[in-house]
């Protein structure tokens, strides 16, 4: 493991949306002895030189966790699945629901397929991932939370309505990445023909701005969250400036001025972003024994300045 690699994750948990949108989605979430990437819709080679620029070269990629079957998710499986094993040695196991499992054509099928059921929770190393149903056009679409040492970071993207198991979810989140889909105005005067306007809008859809921001704002409100990237913003259909004016509206509303807001894109990637854990959630060491107690009780260097958090801090360029 370089000390570059090292440095990034000292042992937290860290967040990495390398493609978002309806052209393609990949996030790699990951705590440095264990990672998963969240979806495979970008190709194999955007995948792992993506992984590249922002110093994960080297971050293990243990398992895929897959939310549904459409394209954007899953078009890269089968080559992913034999470039991983050529260049590790492994076959990494690809997980997914019973109904996603089905609708994958044999093109993108990966050799290891293991099952996945909304409301289970399982291992994959050191991680703790857990799948939570959502209304959306697949056979039977899952959103994914991924938890490590007591920080949490999740993926909750292409759903049409939210729901209360999803705002619950979301709520319980360090790290969030949120679908904001579209924008209904752009939506209604652009270029699709009706018919596709209105799945998008169904509640088997996709999220609006607006109803994203409702969700975030509820989730904010009773929620431990501190970064949220938007994800999945449609090109044609939305803009970045107003995907992110809505949700900075919502976090004003819920009086979060601390949350800090990203916005995922198609064409790059976003930095790492850390997971905190805070101070009350740290797993204190056992006491020690009162010799050795007496021989530690030197007063402590003092720890860092934490830096001064600014209002909602918005990272569209980068
Ligand atoms: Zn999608
Ligand atoms: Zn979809």
């Amino acid at each position: 493991m370089s000390a570059l690699h090292n440095a990034l994750f000292h042992d937290q948990l860290i967040v990495a949306v390398l493609a978002s949108g309806s052209r393609g989605n990949c996030t790699y979430i990951g705590d440095g002895r264990s990672g998963v990437l969240v979806d495979c819709g970008i190709s194999t080679r955007q995948i792992l030189s993506r992984m590249a620029q922002i110093g994960l070269a080297d971050a293990p990629i243990s398992a895929v966790v897959v939310t549904h079957e459409h394209s954007d998710h899953v078009a890269a499986a089968r080559v992913l699945d034999d470039r991983i094993l050529q260049k590790s040695g492994n076959r990494i196991p690809f997980y997914m629901t019973r109904g996603t499992a089905q609708r994958l054509s044999d093109r993108v099928m990966p050799k290891r397929v293991e099952r996945v059921e909304p409301g289970r929770h399982f291992q994959i190393g050191s991680l703790t991932i857990e799948p939570t149903a959502v209304p959306h056009d697949g056979v039977d679409p899952v959103a994914y939370a991924v938890s490590s040492g007591g920080a949490r970071a999740g993926v909750i993207t292409d759903l049409g309505r939210s729901t209360r198991l999803v705002e619950a979810k979301l709520a319980s989140l360090d790290v969030a990445v949120v679908e904001f889909n579209h924008d209904v105005e752009l939506l209604m005067d652009g270029p699709y023909p009706w018919q596709l306007k209105q799945r998008i809008r169904s509640p088997h859809g996709h999220l609006s701005n607006e109803q994203a921001a409702e969700m975030l704002e509820r989730a904010v409100s009773v929620g431990r969250l501190k970064e949220v990237v938007l994800a999945h913003l449609s090109e044609e259909n939305n803009r970045p400036e107003r995907a992110l004016l809505a949700a900075d509206q919502a976090v004003v509303r819920a009086r979060r001025h601390d949350v800090r807001l990203h916005c995922g894109k198609q064409a790059e990637t976003l930095a790492p972003i850390k997971a905190d854990v805070p101070l009350d959630r740290v797993q204190k060491p056992a006491p020690l024994p009162r010799r050795q107690r007496r021989r530690e009780s030197r007063p402590e260097p003092r720890a860092e300045t934490p830096v001064p958090v600014s209002p909602v801090q918005m990272s569209l360029f980068g």
